[in-house]
Formats: C-alpha cells, structure tokens, sequence
C-alpha cells in the first residue's frame, strides 16, 4: 500500500490463448474489478493477434485495462500473479500457450527495474497487441520517455491483428 491513500493510474496488459481465451480475458477483468484498494477504469477492445514465440500454438486474445490502485507496484504484481495462477497459468515454456497472461505494462509514470519488475514493459513499445488497445483507451497517454502513444500507434505494424467486431469485455 502507498503512503497516503493515494490511488496510481495503471494499465495492464491481458492476453490468453488457451481454454476459452474469451471466457478467460472477461474473468480476468472481473477479477481486477474485485481486487482490494483498486478501481477499475477503462477497458480497452479484444484483439486477436498471432502469437509471438514458439510457433503452432493458437491465436491470442488480447486486451488492456486502465485501473486506479494504491498497491505499491510489488504489491499489484503478486496480485496479478495471484489472478494468473487462480486461472491455472501454468509457466514452463518462455513464450508458450497459457490459460491468462497479466503484464504491468505502466506504473504512474514510474520506470522500475528490480528483479521481479520491470516498468514500462520492456516490450510495450514494439508490440501491436498491446500498442493499439492502450491507445484505445488512453489515447493522449505519454511515456515515461516522453514518447506519446498516438506515435507508437500510429507506426506500429498491423500485421497478424485484428480488432474484434461485435464483442466486447464489459465490467
Ligand atoms: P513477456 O514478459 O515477454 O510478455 P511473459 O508475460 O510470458 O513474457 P511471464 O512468464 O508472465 O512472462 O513473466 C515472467 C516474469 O516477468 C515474472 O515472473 C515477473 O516477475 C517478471 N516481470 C518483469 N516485469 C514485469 C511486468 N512489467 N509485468 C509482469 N511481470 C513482469
Ligand atoms: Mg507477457
Ligand atoms: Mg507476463
């Protein structure tokens, strides 16, 4: 918890492609919604991505959530990892299928670099699955670099993405 109350707005990465990806991203959401000393703020559209890493694995389904928590961001990690695990996510190969992956891709606008955590997300700014969904939701948003994610956005590769029609995670 943070000295006085004061609540930090976050953004979390979602990605699942295993059992249910849909079912997995909405109970993941409905989770965050649940967690102590947080509010949920905005959630982004689902996107369907190719998979990065080992190959012949199914499509991922990818979202990002804005929320507001006065967790310290070791705090906000355990607890994402406890929702991860709660999902059975199972970690044995770097990269591969799991039921729910929760990434901090931003703290406030800190930079962290401990052994359990590193903020921004070192591969926030080269990924489209979850460039395009936090642009979505937080679209005049600037890195701590001072880089704007309209920038990264607008310059990221399409390619393997597509936005779902239709289908929304609502809180
Ligand atoms: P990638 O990090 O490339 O997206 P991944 O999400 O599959 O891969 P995980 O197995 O979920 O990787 O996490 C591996 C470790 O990364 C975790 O044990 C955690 O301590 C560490 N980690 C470092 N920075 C972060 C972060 N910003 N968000 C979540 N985990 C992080
Ligand atoms: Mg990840
Ligand atoms: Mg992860």
């Amino acid at each position: 918890m943070i000295k006085n109350g004061t609540y930090i707005r976050c953004y979390l990465g979602l990605g699942s492609n295993l059992s249910s990806p849909l079912q997995q991203l909405a109970a993941a959401v409905s989770a965050i919604k649940q967690m102590p000393s947080t509010k949920l703020a905005s959630i982004s559209p689902i996107y369907q991505s190719a998979p990065v890493g080992p190959e012949g694995q199914p499509d991922y389904l990818n979202a990002v959530v804005a929320i507001d928590t006065q967790f310290a961001a070791l705090d906000l990690l355990d607890h994402t990892q406890a929702i991860e695990k709660e999902q059975g996510r199972v970690r044995d190969i770097r990269w591969g299928p799991r039921t729910l992956d929760i990434d901090i891709l931003l703290y406030g606008d800190e930079t962290i670099n401990s052994e359990r955590l590193i903020v921004p997300h070192y591969q926030l700014t080269v990924r489209n699955f979850v460039l395009l969904p936090l642009h979505d939701i937080a679209p005049t948003l600037v890195l701590p670099t001072g880089t704007s994610i309209k920038d990264l956005a607008s310059h990221c590769s399409s390619d393997g993405i597509n936005q779902l029609e239709g289908v929304t995670l609502t809180d």
